[in-house]
């Protein structure tokens, strides 16, 4: 390939596809036409266009129905989101004419004065505001991307421009270009794209955001492969190479939906301005009841210009809804109800482990009073649970416990129910052994009509024995006391007693401990009347097991 001097003006598409052509035919051996593109990105792929998307496709207009009542979407909703019912009632029926819009368009009997229903959504942090549209996405079928409003400057947004946003659907529309142009794009942080209510003056770059995102909300065709992205222009020559001809281009963005929302902090005071200026049917002692949630659910078009909007973007979002903070109640319920409670992925994680965990109410109320005091509305359950669990989703995996409640005390202590757990589990383990001692200690008696009475300290050693040897309790009794009975069916002969102490000592030395009884019974010693162990034995003496 020839290089061009320096400085001199970069080559035209055609001399540019030229060039590369040259290239590929001179560096690879299938180089040209023939030449095998680059694989597709995964899904999921960053959406900064470096990645050429795979070719864009189209799908057939009547592939898309839409049979939905805002009844239905909003009881669709109910399963998922707590509270915020106005809002989903709001976002029911704009979301229904919106999409039977868009169907009779694609039918080709759309009106051309149908004025689109872009949202506004209004509200704190993790109220559900988000939660509310892709729920509808989901449900209705439609891809949708989410940006936030502060990464765009108005040159562009890092990584790209406005348009990687519409590039974006397409990719979750799997390139199926028509797919893509009824998808929904959500820009959140709205609010941080103005500048007048600062009192600096209108803040130009947000003006120049709020321009380009018109240009997109209104009606634009954006190509299907950003101009800067060189990869993408080189597969877009591939293609041409390949296939003679370009892979559909554009997409129209006259049918995409635009959510906008942002927690709007200050409004409230232009909207107590306005409403103070405005003396009629409005008295200052009025004003002074209104909370400031009940202000911001009065601000009209002319707060959202004093607030630094632009008078024709706000006037592209007709659908104005307000989502409610969450108050601890309204978190209770959504761990309790919520179909997507986070609550549901802890017992999925602890039943990989076949950890069942049990949620109790007061559990759940503690964690959604310390999740409100967050002020990050339902954000602040995730990361309380995360803090409540972290140990738990440590260290149970590896301990013999297969069960657990969740309680208050649990939520205020996690380390300290943690350790109870695992003792808890150690008491009940312990139990069952001693039971299994205790078991023995009857078939013995069944069968050979001798009673043996364990002593607490016997049970013990024999249970940590059991442990250490990894025997099982059963075994290691049949293996200790094997033949018991001939030793003690002399001494019972010698003496008449038919009940026996087992101390630690005996557990320790079963075999040494019953010569020395049966000796003491042929000599009548006084001893023998009674078969107690009284000799000291030190605890570690290492055991040998004659018997066993
Ligand atoms: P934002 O209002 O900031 O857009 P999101 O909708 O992203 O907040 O909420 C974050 C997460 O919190 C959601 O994915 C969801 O799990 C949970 N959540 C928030 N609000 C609600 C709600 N009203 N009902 C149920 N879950 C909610």
């Amino acid at each position: 390939m020839k290089t061009r001097p320096l400085n001199s003006q970069p080559p035209g598409f055609e001399e540019f596809q030229r060039q590369m052509q040259e290239f590929l035919r001179q560096n690879f051996k299938s180089g040209g036409p023939g030449f095998t593109p680059p694989p597709p990105p995964p899904s999921g792929a960053s959406s900064s266009g470096h990645t050429p998307p795979p070719e864009p496709k189209t799908a057939s207009a009547e592939d898309f129905k839409f049979e939905y009542r805002p009844r239905e979407v909003k009881e669709h909703l109910d399963r998922f989101v707590i509270k915020q019912e106005e809002a989903k009632k709001v976002l029911g029926v704009a979301l229904c004419d919106h999409y039977h819009h868009v169907q009779q368009a694609l039918q080709g009997r759309g009106s051309h004065t149908y004025a689109k229903q872009n949202v506004l959504l209004l509200g704190p942090t993790g109220v559900g505001k988000t939660y509310l549209i892709r729920s509808i996405a989901e449900l209705i079928g439609v891809p949708f991307v989410k940006a936030d409003a502060t990464k765009f400057s108005e040159t562009g947004y890092v990584g790209g421009d406005a348009e990687d946003l519409v590039r974006d659907l397409l990719r979750q529309a799997n390139n199926d270009v028509v797919r893509a142009q009824y998808g929904i794009i959500y820009i959140d942080e709205i609010d941080k794209i103005t500048g007048s209510h600062t009192g600096q003056g209108r803040d130009v770059s947000g003006r120049g955001v709020q321009t380009n995102l018109l240009k997109l909300m209104e009606e634009t065709e954006v190509p299907a492969r950003a101009p800067n992205d060189i990869a993408g222009q080189i597969q877009a020559m591939m293609d041409i190479t390949q296939r003679g001809k370009p892979a559909p281009a554009t997409i129209n963005t006259r049918h995409v939906l635009f959510v906008v929302s942002g927690a709007f902090g200050g409004l409230e005071e232009i909207v107590r301005r306005r409403l103070r200026e405005s003396a009629i049917g409005f008295s200052p002692r009025y004003e002074k009841t209104l909370s400031d949630e009940q202000l911001l659910e009065q601000a009209a078009t002319r707060d959202f210009i004093d607030y630094g909007f632009e008078p024709e973007f706000i006037g592209r979002l007709p659908v104005r809804v307000w989502c409610h903070p969450l108050e601890v109640d309204d978190l209770f319920e959504i761990l309790k109800t919520s179909e997507g409670s986070i609550i549901r992925q802890y017992e999925n994680s602890f039943a990989a482990y076949n950890i069942d965990v049990l949620f109790q109410d007061d559990g759940l109320r503690r964690i959604a009073e310390i999740a409100s005091e967050e002020k990050t509305g339902a954000r602040g359950l995730m990361t309380v649970c995360e803090r409540v669990f972290r140990q738990l989703k440590f260290e149970l995996p590896s301990t013999p416990v297969r069960q657990f409640s969740v309680t208050r005390e649990l939520v205020d202590n996690p380390d300290a129910a943690l350790r109870r757990l695992i003792a808890e589990q150690a008491e009940a383990e312990r139990s069952v052994l001693s039971g299994l001692v205790a078991e023995f200690a009857t078939r013995f008696e069944e069968q050979h009509g001798l009673k043996l009475n364990f002593a607490p300290a016997a049970v013990e050693w024999l249970v940590a024995e059991s442990a250490r040897t990894s025997r099982s309790v059963r075994d290691l009794c049949a293996v200790r006391f094997k033949d018991f009975q001939f030793g003690l069916r002399l001494i019972e002969q010698n003496t008449g007693r038919k009940e026996f102490d087992i101390d630690e000592r005996v557990a320790r030395k079963p075999e040494k401990t019953l010569s020395e009884w049966v000796v003491a019974s042929y000599r009548g010693n006084p001893e023998a009347e009674t078969p107690q162990s009284s000799i000291e034995t030190p605890p570690d003496e290492p055991e040998r097991t004659a018997l066993a």
